[in-house]
């Protein structure tokens, strides 16, 4: 399979890892759009938010875990979390990934 995110899991394509458990691992996005840009997900590959809900709960609730604890680590005050679905939302790779952004404010509807 093609999947970027899986090389990165593999140790093929390097990544600085903040977070490597046995379901998790988490990574500052490679083209930060906020001062804290950091993805975190599942390393069995699943393609989107809804399916790892499926497959793997309990990995969809650590990835909520290490936002909170990396987000404490990093002082935020507060901070967004995004789960991107589909093409047209804006999801650009099929390995579901929570986006953990923080450091700056935050518009509301997002664009
Ligand atoms: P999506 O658009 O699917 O919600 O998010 C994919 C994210 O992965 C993008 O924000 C993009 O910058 C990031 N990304 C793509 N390729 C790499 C990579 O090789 N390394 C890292 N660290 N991030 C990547
Ligand atoms: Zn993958």
């Amino acid at each position: 399979m093609n999947c970027i995110f899986c090389k990165i899991i593999a140790g093929e394509i390097p990544a600085k890892l903040l977070v490597d458990s046995n379901h998790v691992v988490a990574f500052p996005d490679l083209n930060p759009v906020a001062p804290t840009h950091i993805l975190i997900l599942p390393k069995r590959h699943v393609e989107n938010a809804a399916e790892l809900a499926e497959v793997d709960p309990d990995a969809l609730k650590e990835i909520f875990k290490v936002a909170k604890k990396l987000a404490g680590e990093l002082n935020l005050p507060g901070y967004r979390t995004v789960f991107n679905t589909g093409e047209a939302a804006g999801q650009s790779v099929f390995h579901a990934h929570l986006h953990l952004l923080g450091g700056r404010s935050f518009s509301w509807p997002p664009g």
